[in-house]
């Protein structure tokens, strides 16, 4: 049956299938893992500044918790629908399970365009948002994360407002908070770390040089801007960034610094001196050596599939590249790291939030990232072996020792009653 390609969880299930087969996983199991655990749609009225009450609509969906307590990012954008939420949700599940993290998969989000709401208009939707879905949250049953278009004080809001209907603090159900509530040393740059750290060994594996390396970094957000920082720090020479306003190129190389305080300054990277603009579809197929897609899905796509120059992909974002790319690029000899490995630094350092709010102790930065560290390199080593020994590409190699995990887990605990 031919999939939808531009349909998140279509495509989410696509790979699941995949992974399936090549395992010979029962028919029983492949039913159980290919539908969420549990889906909830809220509706709900907020106050405008201007007096008017406006419904929001939001999800938040649980895709499997057998090897323990759902765990997944809230998403703020006009984009959001429950088939991007529950790809997101069971992406989660192989994330948490490539790493060896004790998490299920979930994720969230909320119908909103932030940029057109005031501080205090987000602050009263993400406080209706969390109580809406209080239902299903909590330390023990499921703890939300920051994703596209949320931070950390939106994180803080969530937790104060959890906290408020419990009668005490509970800094344990959501993590990404700020460092003052029981967040974590070096959650902020975890993801892009992670980044570094798996582009430094597939390098490796390539015999790639990263001080001879240029790369291209698409999207400018937590995790996009942080990640052309930290490469920048590896050696290597970073000639294109973009954001939602389009993309600055340079093929000499440009300064991620001045790039930083320059978004900082003008809310956007368009206009960035010594660079020539260019639009988010021309900067995926600019000359390269290292593309990192780190905004949003179906950014590589049969379309422009072809003409990407780079020879390594890392999947900073979730769900970047549709099944029909990859085949082309996979034909092509492209090195692709999959964002079920590639973005896992961010859920790995949550997993140590979460256990030093459970623990009420803390621990230094330097000790967080180099458990980081640790866990990313065994990680891609895993994913690595696994795929040379089945002979298969590093995202089905990721697939198969995940969706294994998984399925164990599923198949011990047995289907109740
Ligand atoms: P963010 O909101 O901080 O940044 C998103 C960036 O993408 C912004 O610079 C925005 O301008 C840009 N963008 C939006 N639409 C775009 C478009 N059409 N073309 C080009 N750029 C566009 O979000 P983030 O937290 O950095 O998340 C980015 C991606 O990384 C998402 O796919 C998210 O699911 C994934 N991710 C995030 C984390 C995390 O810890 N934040 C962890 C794992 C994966």
């Amino acid at each position: 049956m031919a999939i939808d390609i531009l349909n998140p969880y279509a495509m989410a299930i696509a790979q699941f299938d995949e992974a399936a087969d090549r395992l010979g996983l029962s028919q029983a199991m492949r039913a159980i893992l290919r539908k969420p655990k549990r889906e909830l749609i809220v509706n709900f009225p907020v106050r405008m500044d201007n007096g008017d009450v406006e419904m929001f609509t939001g999800y938040r969906v649980q895709h499997n918790i057998n090897r323990g307590p759902a765990k997944g990012g809230i998403r703020f954008s006009p984009e959001v629908s429950l088939d991007e939420v529950r790809a997101l949700a069971m992406w989660m599940t192989w994330k948490c399970a490539v790493v060896g993290i004790p998490f299920g998969g979930a994720k969230g989000g909320v119908i909103c365009d932030p940029s057109k709401l005031s501080r205090s208009e987000l602050e009263r939707l993400t406080r209706r948002y969390a109580t809406e879905i209080s239902i299903l949250i909590g330390p023990n049953s499921d703890i939300p994360a920051p994703d596209m278009n949320t931070n950390p004080q939106i994180m803080g809001w969530m937790m104060d407002t959890f906290s408020m209907h419990q009668g005490y603090s509970v800094p344990a159900v959501i993590t990404g908070k700020p460092l003052a509530i029981g967040g974590s040393e070096g959650r902020l740059e975890a993801t892009a770390r992670g980044v570094q750290y798996v582009t430094r060994e597939a390098l490796l594996d390539l015999g790639m040089d990263p001080e001879e390396c240029s790369v291209i970094v698409q999207g400018f957000g937590n995790v996009g801007s942080i990640s052309a920082r930290l490469l920048h720090e590896l050696g290597c020479k970073v000639v294109g960034l973009s954001d939602i306003s389009g993309g600055v190129y340079n093929s000499q190389g440009i300064d991620v610094h001045n790039a930083l305080h320059y978004s900082k300054e003008h809310g956007k990277l368009k206009g960035l001196p010594n660079t020539e603009h260019v639009s988010n579809a021309e900067l995926l197929v600019l000359p390269c050596d290292i593309l990192i897609p780190a905004a949003l899905e179906n950014q590589l796509t049969e379309k422009n599939a072809a003409q990407v120059k780079a020879h390594l992909i890392i999947e900073a974002a979730n769900g970047p590249t549709t099944p029909e790319a990859d085949h082309i690029l996979n034909d092509r000899g492209v090195t692709i790291v999959p964002d079920i490995l590639a973005n896992a630094g961010g859920v790995t350092v949550s997993y140590f939030e979460w256990v030093q709010d459970l623990q009420r102790f803390f621990w230094a930065e330097n000790e967080i990232n180099s458990r980081l560290e640790s866990i990313m390199t065994r990680s891609y080593r895993a994913v690595h072996n696994k795929a040379l020994q089945q002979e298969t590409n590093l995202r089905m190699g990721a697939y198969l020792l995940a969706v294994t995990r998984v399925a164990e887990a599923t198949e011990i605990r047995g289907v109740y009653p």
